[in-house]
């Protein structure tokens, strides 16, 4: 629309945008939406956008909450220039204005009550009846309105009516109230005023004062467009305060408005939960709002591909979490270095290591990049800690850590045997005592291979810090679903947890405030610039490595994974909850059909003896895999991992319990093969399958999930992209590398999201490089 407007010379060429926050209450990512639309639409077409405080409604608003919002649309990296403009500015004119309407025949001072004037303003079936004030002369409401302003009625007694239309089918334009009185103290105006303008009169008249193009606006406000283009028509024209300019034509477009599940957006609901201490403040980690994002970590990069991820619409539709945290793990995967940390420490003794040896070893921040430099030292002694989960007494199939008499490499480190389970008094495991071999240190090329690789510190060397871990705020995908539920009955108690015996390795514990790492298995995570204290970071986990929260929705437990420390999306669990279950622990009698396939598939398909133990454990479950087989492109080991990692209840002998056969799965895990879906889309299609059934397509499709990772099919849009933003990529080159989130959020949006990340990635940063 703005294209065609440009095009066509439509105000002369000009784009002016606005942002119009009210100051009574902190932005969120619903407003994020608004100002990357807005100062997009600007900067996309060589315009401004103002930044204009709504500040008419002298109950609710605040300075405190001006300043946090400029603070906050500066952080998302927007610029208004010379263009702060305040509402409350124009209230002498909006105030000339209203006697304009009179004059004009156009505006009447009515004394009915609030409750007479509602009844007659008629039904959306009868028209409205006028009050009996409707008649009044221009002399009359010249001079009711004048002692209006000049503080001679108490609240209420009188309002000023725009005389539009008492039987027009659209209610609002049934002669709206423009002034009402109210003797209310106005943080900027002070008592200046009584008379207050509501807001259906005092925006069209700012916009046309401001000379705004195009006033974009949310979807509830489409009725309410025609009185806005009759308030912006009806205003006197010219030179001078108190006219509007001559070419001012400000129009209203709709969008829609952003809901994001397991969140409330309304400023008053987030200031109930402010109030009540439900949370600790507006900026609160948990909160929806820039400042709570900002505190939890996540980067203004992040938020602004998020909107262009999510685009524009016409059609209001709440948008799965899982999007934004796609673009929080997306951005910070670029700029966190790799580190470790243990969060539930399980103490670890080497009993063959030489006494009060230290050893240095040299561990990189970027271990999945290879030409990216940079390492630090991780010393490494006799005594350890290790994430208690990555022990298990009596672990199920499948489980591929630390067990007792098993084996394990740790990150970085040596292959270490577990030969002794040391208990407290009440049973629990309180130390491990193991053995390391010393030919294995420092990675796979000792060509041992051992179950998996865990991550560790250094026990004497580690150092203690509070470690956060968030949930969503909410237990429900929309709080506000039901009106008979208050949506603070649907708080998540265990929306925070608190790791008191957190340690981190001692490189880190040295890091400033708002340093970001991942933590290697665990998620990414944030010093908070609050709460840290040199030497004593606080930190905050901004997002794990990959949702673990569809998983829980599907009542489906974590299965033990194959561990590849480091890889970027094998996050374990390692908040305890969703801990590993026990597949099938309980030895079974095979029949000989079964031990025939049994030994075949672990023979042929590539696949661990333990896989191919629990693939025939029945016959229902060997069933189950042949037909996943037989519908999958896929190779056999990869439907196997699937089926054993991904459907524990179906390896633990509940096939014929689930709401789809194995052809489903392989079909899933085909898509995966062939790159049309991400590991994360394929479990996120999975688990809505495990819960409901349908069809897999149908799933990829609705939730718009199909990866694009056609090098040459993206070229075009790299190249389309590219060349549509020249001065930006000239700035990129100039060395703002952070502009790269900006171009690959404009690819990601022109594909409706679906591009591979990594594949457009590489593509810009190929486009970018050549000069
Ligand atoms: P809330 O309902 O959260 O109190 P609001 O609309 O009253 O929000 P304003 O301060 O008036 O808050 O909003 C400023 C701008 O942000 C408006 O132009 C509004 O359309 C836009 N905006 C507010 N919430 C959303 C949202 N959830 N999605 C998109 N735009 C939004
Ligand atoms: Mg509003």
């Amino acid at each position: 629309m703005v294209a065609a407007d440009v095009r066509a010379g439509r105000h002369g060429g000009r784009v002016v945008t606005r942002f119009p926050p009210e100051p009574n209450g902190y932005l969120h990512i619903g407003h994020a939406k608004s100002i990357c639309l807005n100062f997009g639409v600007a900067r996309e077409y060589d315009g401004v956008c103002h930044l204009r405080f709504d500040d008419t409604n002298p109950e609710t608003e605040d300075v405190k909450y001006v300043d946090s919002i400029i603070e906050d649309v500066r952080w998302l990296g927007f610029d208004w220039g010379e263009h702060l403009y305040f509402a409350s500015d124009y209230f002498e004119r909006m105030y000339a204005f209203g006697e304009h309407l009179i004059r004009m025949g156009r505006a009447y001072v009515d004394s009915a009550s609030e409750a007479e004037v509602r009844a007659a303003r008629g039904t959306v079936m009868e028209s409205g009846r006028p009050t009996a004030y409707r008649g009044r002369t221009v002399a009359e409401n010249l001079d009711l309105f004048r002692r209006m302003r000049a503080g001679e009625f108490g609240d209420g007694e009188h309002v000023l009516r725009a005389k539009i239309d008492l039987a027009s089918p659209n209610m609002l334009m049934r002669d709206p109230i423009l002034y009402r009185i109210r003797h209310a103290h106005h943080y900027r105006q002070g008592d200046a005023w009584c008379i207050y303008p509501l807001y259906d009169y005092a925006h069209p008249i700012e916009d046309a004062l401001e000379s705004v193009t195009h006033s974009l606006c949310t979807l509830e406000f489409e009725n309410n467009r025609e009185l806005y283009d009759w308030i912006v028509t009806s205003l006197p024209r010219g030179e001078g305060p108190d006219a509007i300019p001559q070419d001012s034509a400000p129009a209203q477009t709709e969008f829609a408005r952003l809901g994001l599940d397991y969140t409330v957006m309304s400023k008053r609901k987030l200031l109930q939960l402010v109030e009540a201490g439900d949370v600790a403040g507006w900026d609160d980690p948990r909160m929806p709002t820039i400042a709570g994002m900002r505190r939890r970590g996540v980067t203004p990069e992040a938020v602004r591909t998020f909107c262009e991820l999510i685009g524009v619409a016409k059609a209001n539709t709440r948008v799965d979490i899982g999007k934004l945290e796609y673009a929080i793990r997306d951005d910070l995967n670029q700029r966190a270095p790799r580190v470790m940390a243990v969060l539930r420490p399980l103490r670890v003794v080497l009993t063959n290591w030489p006494a009060g040896r230290v050893e240095d070893i040299d561990a990189p921040y970027w271990p999945h990049d290879v030409p990216r430099l940079g390492s630090r030292t991780v010393p490494f002694s006799g005594e350890l800690l290790i994430e208690r989960d990555d022990f298990m007494e009596d672990p199920p199939r499948g489980f591929h850590r630390l067990v007792p008499g098993g084996e394990v490499r740790l990150r970085y480190g040596y292959i270490i045997r577990c030969d002794e389970v040391v208990k407290g008094d009440s049973g629990e495991v309180v130390e491990l005592r193991c053995s390391y071999d010393d030919a294995t240190r420092g990675g796979s090329a000792d060509g041992r291979s051992v179950r998996g690789t865990i991550h560790w510190v250094s026990a004497p060397h580690a150092v203690r810090c509070d470690v956060r871990l968030y949930d969503r705020l909410f237990t429900a995908p929309d709080p506000e679903a039901d009106d008979a539920v208050a949506f603070t009955a649907l708080l998540n108690p265990a929306s925070l947890e608190v790791m008191q015996d957190a340690r981190v390795e001692p490189s880190v514990a040295a890091c400033e405030p708002g340093a970001r790492f991942q933590f290697e298995r665990l998620g990414y995570f944030f010093a908070d610039p609050i709460d840290s204290t040199p030497g004593k970071p606080v930190f905050n986990r901004t997002v794990t490595l990959r949702d673990t929260w569809t998983r829980q929705l599907s009542g489906q437990p974590s299965p033990g994974r194959p561990d590849r420390a480091g890889r970027g999306g094998a996050a374990a669990r390692a908040d305890g909850r969703g801990a590993v279950e026990p597949l099938r622990p309980e030895p079974v009698e095979r029949s000989g059909a079964l031990e025939t396939l049994r030994a075949r598939y672990e023979r042929e398909h590539g696949i661990t003896a333990e896989q191919a133990d629990v693939l025939t454990r029945d016959a229902a479950i060997a069933a189950f895999y042949e037909a996943a087989l037989s519908a999958s492109s896929a190779p056999a080991a990869a439907v196997a991992t699937w089926l054993v990692n991904e459907l524990p209840r179906a390896a633990r002998g509940a096939v014929d319990a689930l709401p789809v056969g194995g052809a489903v799965l392989g079909e899933v895990v085909g898509m995966l093969a062939r790159d049309e879906l991400s590991s994360s889309a394929a479990r996120e299609v999975l688990a809505e399958l495990l819960e409901r059934g349908g069809d897999a397509r149908e799933i990829v499709e609705r939730r718009g999930l199909r990866q694009l990772d056609d090098a040459a099919a993206l070229a075009g849009l790299v190249d389309d992209v590219l060349a549509g933003n020249a001065p930006k990529v000239a700035e990129f080159r100039a060395g703002r590398a952070g502009l790269l989130g900006f171009f690959l959020g404009q690819v990601m949006a022109r594909t409706g999201g679906r591009a591979n990340p990594s594949v457009l990635r590489r593509l810009l940063e190929e486009r970018l490089q050549e000069r």
